[in-house]
C-alpha cells in the first residue's frame, strides 16, 4: 500500500486533485470580464476602468489595503452589476464552471440576497435565479467532464436588521439547494447576538448555520457565535489562536475556548490569502493555520473572495504547500475535514468522501 511513485505536489497537480470549498462569496468571485460586460449591459458607470486586466488588478490592490472596511468597498461594484435575474444566473453559472474547472467537487457558495434588491427584485426571485445559475453551470461543467455539487448559503448582513427574514428565506428554499445560513459584514460593533432571533428560528427548523467570527475581532466574537448563537462552524475563526499559548520549549497550552473548539471538532473555515489582505494574519507563513493544523483542529482551506484575492482553491492550497511543506496526505486531510463539515446530508458527504475524494488522492500517491 505504500506509495511507489507519488505525483509531485505541483500547482498543476493540485488543480487536478478533488477539493472541497465551504467558504466562497458569490459576489467576490466574478470574472473581471463579466463585471465589465454586465456593467455595459445595464449602464453601470461606476467602474474604475473598462480594461479587463486593469480591473482585475484594481480589485486585488484595493483589497490589499489591510482594512476589512475597505476590502468590503470593492463589493459595491460587483453587487452593482448583479441587480438583474440575468446577471445573477450568469454569475452563478460561471462560478460553478470556474470552481469545477479548478477541481472543486463540492462547494458551498454564499451571498446576501438583500444586496441584490436595488432594482426591486424580490428575495425569492433572487434565490431562484442563483439556483438556476448553479444548475446551469454544474450542467455545463458535467458536459466538459467535471462533476461539481454546489450547496448555497444565504447570508444576512450584520449591520442590517433583516436576519430573521433571510433565515426564513433560507428555510423556504432548503429543498431546492439552500443548505444553510450565515451572517457576514463588519464584526466590530455588530455582535452576532444582535441576530439571536434568526439563530433561534433556524435551530427550531433544524437548519444549519455558520457565522463569520474571529476575523477582524477576537475571542469574544468566537465565544458569542458558539455559545450564544449556536454556530456549527466558524467563518475564519483565526483569532482562536489568541487562546493558545506556545512556550519557548514548544509546549502548547490551550485555553478553555480553544479546547472546546478543538474537542467539539468545530470546523474553522480558514481563508489564508483573504486573512492576510484584511490584516487578520500577518502573512501566509505566519498564518495561524500552520499551528492549528499541527494541533489538529478541524481546519478547512477556503478562498473567501476569488476576485479580490486573485486566488483559487488550488492556489490557496499551493501557497500552503509552499509555506508549510504540506504533502498529499495533508491536502486530503483538509479536503475530508471540509467534506465532513459540509451542510448536506451525511449519506451524500460520505459518498463524496469514499467515491470521489479518497480515490482521487489515492491516484496521486500510488
Ligand atoms: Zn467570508
Amino acid at each position: 500500500m505504500s506509495s511507489m511513485n507519488p505525483v509531485p505536489v505541483t500547482p498543476e497537480a493540485i488543480r487536478s486533485a478533488p477539493k472541497v470549498l465551504l467558504h466562497d462569496h458569490l459576489d467576490g468571485g466574478l470574472r473581471p470580464a463579466t463585471v465589465i460586460e454586465l456593467a455595459d449591459a445595464i449602464g453601470y458607470r461606476e467602474l474604475p476602468t473598462s480594461d479587463v486586466d486593469e480591473l482585475g488588478r484594481w480589485f486585488t490592490e484595493s483589497a490589499d489595503s489591510g482594512s476589512l472596511v475597505r476590502y468590503l468597498e470593492t463589493f459595491a461594484h460587483t453587487c452593482g452589476v448583479m441587480q438583474t435575474t440575468d446577471a445573477l444566473v450568469r454569475v452563478a453559472a460561471e462560478c460553478a464552471e470556474d470552481l469545477a474547472a479548478d477541481g472543486v467537487v463540492y462547494a458551498e457558495v454564499r451571498y446576501a440576497p438583500e444586496l441584490f434588491c436595488e432594482n426591486g427584485l424580490s428575495l425569492d426571485t433572487i434565490v431562484e435565479a442563483v439556483q438556476e445559475g448553479f444548475r446551469l453551470g454544474a450542467q455545463r461543467a458535467q458536459e466538459a467532464g467535471r462533476r461539481i455539487r454546489i450547496g448555497t448559503l444565504l447570508c444576512a448582513m450584520r449591520q442590517n436588521a433583516r436576519s430573521l427574514e433571510i433565515a426564513e428565506l433560507a428555510v423556504r428554499h432548503r429543498d431546492t439547494g439552500v443548505v444553510g445560513f450565515d451572517i457576514a459584514g463588519p464584526e466590530a460593533g455588530f455582535p452576532p447576538t444582535r441576530n439571536l432571533d434568526a439563530f433561534e428560528y433556524l435551530r427550531q427548523q433544524n437548519h444549519h448555520f455558520t457565522i463569520h467570527a474571529g476575523e477582524a475581532f477576537g475571542l469574544p466574537s468566537i465565544w458569542e457565535a458558539l455559545q450564544h448563537c449556536g454556530a456549527e462552524r466558524l467563518g475564519h475563526g483565526v483569532r482562536i489562536v489568541d487562546d493558545i499559548k506556545v512556550d519557548g520549549d514548544g509546549t502548547v497550552h490551550l485555553g478553555r475556548l480553544a479546547s472546546y473548539v478543538r474537542d467539539r471538532r468545530i470546523p474553522l473555515e480558514m481563508c489564508p490569502s483573504s486573512n492576510v489582505q484584511t490584516g487578520a494574519a500577518p502573512s501566509i507563513a505566519d498564518h495561524p493555520i500552520g499551528l492549528l493544523t499541527r494541533l489538529r483542529f478541524r481546519v478547512t482551506v477556503n478562498t473567501d473572495n476569488r476576485l479580490m484575492s486573485g486566488c483559487s482553491m488550488s492556489s490557496e492550497m499551493a501557497a500552503l504547500v509552499d509555506q508549510f511543506g504540506y504533502d498529499w496526505a495533508d491536502l486530503q486531510w483538509f479536503t475530508i475535514n471540509a467534506m465532513k463539515s459540509a451542510f448536506i446530508g451525511f449519506d451524500e458527504r460520505l459518498a463524496i468522501i469514499n467515491e470521489v475524494i479518497k480515490p482521487g488522492y489515492a491516484a496521486l500517491t500510488s
